[in-house]
């Protein structure tokens, strides 16, 4: 078993003495040029949906920032997802892979962006990436950064977090009803008062627009920064939060539709403005430093394994040993979970990464794919189900309250007055799962579907869970056996 390789990527930053905290802040178009970049529409079924227009642009939203000796920058992308591969190229365009340097890349995860992790092509099974799309867009990530190290200036940090009804905004789709409420936004402004940029963190599916749609869009981010950027100036980055469970757009009845992003998007910026205009801190010296984890992460999943000879899954594929795995045994696997022979000690393996930036006293924590609310805010015992039953009546197979994780759930140990989970930050692994709440059809190709259960199919498998929160716990300074902050 390789789970004991967990390592920091470039160890904490936060070692050395600093000067003043410096910002700067831009965005780069990353929609696709139709009618050259052949794309197919990412989210939902793969039903070859090819855009048809541009409705608002996809952006590469950047905030930069330095203290003189580290330098760490924070990315969100208006994309379906965007895979560790894909992360390590970015840094290794825009040299964010030299030491004091960090690159942290969030998706929002878009339902109406380009195909970006091969899943979604002409029919299932066939990729829908172009690759020179994805090769435009690093490269000019890549230049803005380098034009925004140009102007950076000293900043101040504000920070607020609070929450947010969620009824009429968004929904749990997938019991047991735990809707995180929680909304936090940190603005870095010049001492002259001038915003640079303002960082929104929230945990909804980006997917307002259905599989109807034919426009690109950002979706409801598009609305949440429109809106913040119309009243603070600044760049807006959105970080969608934990959004896996599946919290979706609570829209009204039949709505799927501009007016309904807007009405959603428009109320997460109203939120986040309130809170700024009572920040819970205003740091004129905040303190910079990043870290990250790379962990390995078994491929349970039986989809994935019987498609592993053509799995377009973003990672180099290692065996238990971690060195890449043989071509043969690519083969080999498929037709030996298919005959039900693989043994656990034969499971592929991919590696992602957890991190975390911290800001004085804000705090991010990336995590590498849809994390199941429950997991970081708890609620089993029905305090974020807002109304709603904790099982929906007539759930064929409901979950085993009695068999949920008990706390500290992984808010408790954040140290900060001000915390932030970003999904799909520094790679898309799928759904992250709590262990006794993962159930499949025992056969091999996982159908039909359990009802309820459709994060299972896009999940890499239970094992994943423990490994990225015991990661997580780590980079926020607690363990299983430390006792969290209250
Ligand atoms: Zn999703």
């Amino acid at each position: 078993m390789i789970r004991g390789i967990s390592f920091a990527l470039f160890g904490l930053l936060a070692a050395r003495p600093a000067g003043a905290l410096q910002a700067a802040a831009g965005k780069v178009d990353i929609t696709p040029i139709l009618g050259v970049e052949q794309v197919y529409m990412a989210g939902f079924g793969a039903t070859g949906r090819r855009p048809a227009g541009v409705h608002d642009p996809l952006e590469a939203r950047i905030l930069l920032l330095s203290d003189g000796r580290r330098k760490v920058a924070i990315v969100s992308l208006d994309l379906i997802g965007f895979f560790r591969r894909q992360v390590q190229e970015l840094r290794r365009l825009s040299g964010f892979d030299q030491p004091g340097t960090f690159l942290f890349v969030a998706a929002t995860h878009t339902h109406s962006g380009p195909d970006t992790l091969g899943l979604w092509g002409p029919w299932p099974g066939v990729s829908g990436v172009d690759g020179r799309y994805l090769k435009r867009i690093e490269k000019a990530i890549a230049a803005k950064l380098a034009k925004l190290e140009k102007g950076m200036a000293p900043v101040v940090a504000v920070g607020a977090q609070g929450t947010i009804n969620p009824r009429g905004l968004c929904r749990d789709s997938r019991d047991p009803v735990v809707i995180d409420p929680r909304i936090a936004a940190l603005r870095l402004r010049t001492r002259a008062g001038k915003t640079v940029a303002t960082i929104v963190n929230w945990s909804c599916h980006p997917e307002v627009l259905g599989p109807h749609n034919l426009e690109l869009t950002a979706d409801y981010p598009a609305y949440v920064c429109r809106d913040i950027e119309a009243w603070t100036g600044g760049t807006c980055v959105y970080l969608s939060g934990a959004i896996g469970g599946l919290l979706t757009p609570d829209k009204k009845t039949g709505a799927d539709d501009w007016a309904e992003a807007a009405r959603i998007g428009g109320a997460v910026a109203r939120a986040a403005r309130a809170l700024l205009k009572k920040p819970a801190f205003v740091d004129s010296s905040a303190r910079l430093s990043a870290a990250s984890k790379v962990v390995s992460l078994p491929v349970e999943n039986s989809r994935y394994l019987l498609m592993l000879p053509h799995l377009v899954f973003g990672h180099r594929i290692l065996d238990a040993s971690g060195s890449t795995l043989a071509p043969w045994r690519r083969w080999a696997i498929p037709l030996e979970r298919l005959l039900g022979l693989l043994r656990r000690s034969s499971l592929p393996w991919v590696r992602t990464e957890v991190a975390e930036v911290s800001l004085g006293k804000a705090e991010i924590l990336g995590i590498p794919g849809e994390i199941f609310p429950e997991l970081v805010i708890g609620g089993y015992d029905a305090r974020y189900a807002f109304g709603h039953p904790m099982i929906a009546p007539g759930n064929p197979d409901p979950p085993d309250l009695k068999k949920a994780p008990k706390p500290p759930y992984l808010k408790r140990f954040f140290r900060a007055p001000v915390t932030m989970v970003a999904g799909l930050a520094g790679d898309e692994i799928g759904y992250i799962i709590p262990g006794y709440d993962f159930k499949i059809r025992s056969n091999a190709l996982m159908l039909p579907r359990l009802p309820g259960h459709y994060e299972e199919t896009n999940s890499i498998g239970p094992s994943a869970t423990g490994i990225i929160l015991d990661a997580a716990r780590e980079l926020l300074g607690g363990s299983l056996t430390k006792k969290p902050r209250r």
